[in-house]
């Protein structure tokens, strides 16, 4: 007998057909004898849905109320679940947030788990119950409703499978596992057998959302081993894990788009000692996060400072700028939300000295124009325009992979 966490993503619940595939998953895995907690998503596109009756209503809605209304596609997920699974037979019980005890920060619609008080789950285990757990949600120390940051499934799954030292922690979702690009973007990406954390951590956080980013730094820190495998085809997946075997040396793990965020210039701003300071640590103080930055090289006793955000940060970094700018004396500010991200990731980067120029080899081939580069120790990132990002995805993983 194993203890087990499973997580279904939205697509893999999106009508009753699949309700039903993934309810039988779930009983097979119970009828072998094994403890079930199973994670699920809303179905398909509920959370956009939802987002957009709320936009009708009003687009200026305070986060706490959006939680209130994005938790509730999770909700009924659990109960269609429920109903699907007392049909089969099989005793079931399902469990909101506040329920299994999800103790989060209170920034609402992006919540950090704090504590996983889980004795509701533990004893509903022991009576040899099915538990099925909303995802995305928890509960902050007013005992509000707080949800997890789009994604967030993935990590309410982890965090349950630390809490209740599960022997396994299975994500199931749309595709066969991790590629080494998204497969619906280029048809030859390879899938994984396995993949390491850090790895990982990269592609996730540089957009590949097979995985949720914080899903996976919480599976770093506490070792848990993850699963990622399609909930249609009964294929192996591919195992998230510290170390792996990398039959094929490859050194470059795969390729990801960011077409989600916003390059912030400021034009000829002067060149003197604390000009980044003050722009950063304004930006700082909002909670806005900056990704890549260029510092031009000065002339005429000025500078322009390049950078990028996230698109949803653009318009607030914009106010805020604008608000400060007799102080930072740029002369004009230039908000460009037409760009994507490319990187590849690869722990192997860092004793192959050829990658940068092989990557913009491929980029050069395909006339793709490079705005901006950034890179880490197993990272690559340009900035492209956003029209050419697919193009580039297919272009970049064609170079490393064929
Ligand atoms: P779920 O609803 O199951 O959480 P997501 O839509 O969040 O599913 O994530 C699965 C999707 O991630 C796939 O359909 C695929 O298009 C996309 N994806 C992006 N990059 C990758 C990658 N490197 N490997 C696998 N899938 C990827
Ligand atoms: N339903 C939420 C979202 O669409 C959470 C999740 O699917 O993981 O982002
Ligand atoms: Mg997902």
């Amino acid at each position: 007998m194993a203890r087990i966490v499973q997580k279904f993503g939205g697509s893999s619940v999106a009508n009753a057909e699949r309700i039903f595939r993934v309810a039988k998953i779930i009983t097979d895995a119970y009828a072998k004898g094994n403890e079930m907690c199973v994670v699920l998503s809303a179905q398909g596109d509920t959370t956009d849905d939802l987002i957009a009756k709320a936009e009708e209503i009003n687009p200026n809605a305070s986060k706490r109320e959006m939680d209130m209304l994005l938790a509730c596609g999770e909700q009924m997920s659990i109960a269609l679940m429920a109903m699907a699974i007392e049909k089969l037979g099989y005793p079931v019980v399902s469990l909101c947030g506040w329920q299994v005890g999800m103790n989060t920060s209170s920034t609402h619609s992006f919540a950090r788990i704090k504590k996983v008080a889980c004795e509701r789950v533990k004893e509903e285990l022991d009576k040899k119950r099915i538990v099925l757990v909303a995802g995305f949600q928890g509960v902050d120390k007013y005992g509000d409703v707080t949800t997890l940051g789009r994604g967030g499934s993935d990590t309410t799954a982890v965090a349950m499978a630390i809490a209740l030292q599960a022997d396994l922690c299975q994500i199931f979702t749309d595709v066969d596992g991790v590629y080494t690009c998204d497969p619906r973007v280029v048809p030859e990406a390879k899938k994984l057998p396995e993949i390491t954390y850090n790895e990982m951590l990269e592609l996730a956080s540089l957009g590949a959302q097979v995985l949720n980013n914080r899903s996976v730094e919480l599976a770093k820190s506490y070792g848990v081993q993850l699963e990622v495998l399609s909930s249609f085809s009964g294929n192996p997946g591919t195992i998230v894990k510290e170390v792996v075997k990398n039959v094929e040396k490859t050194y470059i793990a795969g390729v990801a788009q960011d077409k989600k965020i916003a390059r912030i210039a400021l034009a000829a701003m002067p060149d003197v000692p604390g000009v980044a300071y003050k722009v950063f640590s304004l930006l700082a103080k909002e909670k806005i996060n900056v990704d890549m930055i260029l510092q031009s090289y000065g002339h005429d006793e000025c500078k322009d400072i390049v950078f990028t955000v996230a698109d949803k940060d653009a318009a607030r970094c914009e106010e805020v700028l604008n608000a400060n700018r007799d102080s930072l004396k740029f002369d004009h500010i230039d908000i460009n939300t037409d760009v994507a991200k490319v990187s590849v990731v690869g722990a192997g980067m860092q004793g192959n000295p050829g990658v940068a120029a092989k990557m913009f080899e491929a980029l050069y081939a395909a006339h793709i124009n490079i705005h901006m580069i950034s890179t880490s120790e197993i990272k690559l990132s340009v900035l492209i325009d956003k029209e050419d990002s697919e193009r580039a995805m297919r272009a970049v993983h064609a170079q490393f992979f064929q």
